[in-house]
């Protein structure tokens, strides 16, 4: 678990002004990492790391050789296309590149001659991928939304009786997870009535979004040797915003008896900055389990999980129809919740993902499940919102909504406040849905 330390101190400042904006997303104390380039331009990615309204370019800034030690190591590795090298270092290298890089961004620094010229602007840049991901896994570590929707699908029986004991997950799929902001196409399958006897082939007409937190694998375990829950978050190498789109009435009809398959796997989007732990360090908060849920098992425990296992992140869902852009009307926040509702920590995700010898590597992503809070209000999908549809949302615009029209965006939000600290953010992760594929 990484420890405060000088880049976290409130009183920094950077040379790069707009970083020292009150409410910026990327002050000096963000410092999170993309993949980019100049848009429109057809250069290679590199890695680039956010500082206000500026980028710096880590290719840039490798050529000219400012670090020595591991930084330089780091920084070598994050010049490369994707951030896979980088992730696969490890803490002492991502501290090291993170220290160097705030010393030499902060006011009065004798390097800012040699860090000014790699700067871009951050409204000319386009983002890749931060890395490739070998395998996606989601997890489902919100009670209250297994809970929620539990009841939709079963009203019987919510919540399985395995939920308080076992991380659950699934396999998912990483060829159709794409960055903000990503454009994707309506998915059509299997859609079965309860009022029919067959099924039709046809567009998803409850296509919904599950607002949810993905996790950057850094250095991955060999096959066969698990990663200890006190070891875990050395494996973490940092947070993205991430949107589960889901198809709900594919979803209901294909899910039983083996889980999520073409429900879900047409698309997913990431934001494409990734806040580091050792960002995060000033807004761990403890990890809590009411006294009317088993304790974790030992595997799954660890004194400072307790501490300090969870994340206060706050996140924020918002709607823009067609119709609203026109209007010039932004889009409209219809939900907030905050990470440090989940049930499970990321620790506990990474631990329980290896406690078979299953290898992860570096790039992995992991889902955290959608990060549905204990309110009403707090739901991170609209699913949830609306009731499974039965009420729906009214926007700005006058128009009214359950499931997502095409045309229509999306924004997640996420940012982090704490006292003696100063906020950081995750920026955006946007994506808008285009009309089915015409075909039979
Ligand atoms: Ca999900």
């Amino acid at each position: 678990m990484s420890l405060i330390n000088e880049t976290h101190d409130p009183a920094l400042r950077s040379w790069v002004a707009s970083a020292n904006q009150p409410g910026h997303d990327f002050p000096i104390q963000n410092l999170p990492f993309a993949s980019v380039r100049r848009r429109g331009t057809g250069e290679p990615f590199r890695g680039g790391v956010a500082i206000g309204d500026a980028i710096v370019d880590l290719a840039a800034l490798h050529r000219a050789h400012p670090f020595d030690g591991l930084a330089a190591e780091a920084l070598a590795a994050g010049a490369e296309p994707q951030l896979n090298a980088l992730m696969g270092l490890g803490p002492a290298h991502w501290s090291a590149l993170r220290l160097a890089l705030s010393r030499a961004l902060r006011e009065g620094s004798a390097l800012c001659a040699v860090v000014e010229p790699c700067l871009m602007p951050r409204a000319e840049a386009e983002y890749g991928l931060p890395a490739r991901i070998g395998d996606y896994t989601d997890f489902y570590s919100s009670i209250h939304h297994a809970t929620n929707i539990g009841r939709l699908f079963r009203p019987d029986n919510p919540l399985l009786p395995n939920y308080t004991w076992v991380p659950i997950g699934y396999h998912g799929r990483s060829s159709s997870i794409g960055v903000s902001p990503q454009v994707f196409r309506r998915p059509r399958g299997q859609i079965k009535a309860p009022d029919t006897a067959a099924p039709v082939l046809a567009p998803s007409r409850r296509l919904d979004i599950e607002l949810e937190l993905g996790v950057f694998v850094g250095p991955g375990n060999a096959l066969g040797e698990p990663i200890p829950v006190a070891e875990a978050e050395a494996h973490v190498f940092g947070i993205v915003l991430l949107n589960d789109w889901s198809a709900r009435d594919i979803q209901a009809w294909e899910y039983q008896p083996l889980g999520p398959f073409l429900a879900k796997n047409f698309a997913t989007t990431i934001s494409p900055w990734v806040v580091t732990l050792e960002a995060l360090a000033p807004f761990r908060v403890p990890f809590e389990r009411s006294a009317d849920h088993p304790p974790p098992l030992p595997y799954l425990d660890d004194p400072r999980l307790r501490e300090q296992g969870a994340v206060d992140i706050q996140l924020d869902i918002a709607w823009q129809t067609v119709r609203m852009a026109e209007q010039g009307l932004p889009p409209h926040p219809v939900a907030q919740t905050n990470y440090r509702h989940a049930y499970w920590t990321l620790a506990q995700m990474v631990a329980h993902h290896t406690v078979n010898g299953c290898n992860l590597q570096p790039g992995d992503l992991l889902g955290t499940g959608t990060l549905s809070g204990p309110r009403s209000d707090q739901a991170a999908a609209f699913i949830e919102l609306t009731q499974g549809g039965k009420q729906p949302l009214t926007l700005p615009s006058g128009e009214a909504r359950t499931f997502l029209e095409d045309g229509d965006t999306v924004v997640l939000r996420g940012w982090c406040e704490a006292p003696g600290a100063v906020r950081i953010g995750f920026g955006e992760c946007r994506g808008t849905v285009l009309p089915a594929p015409s075909g039979q």
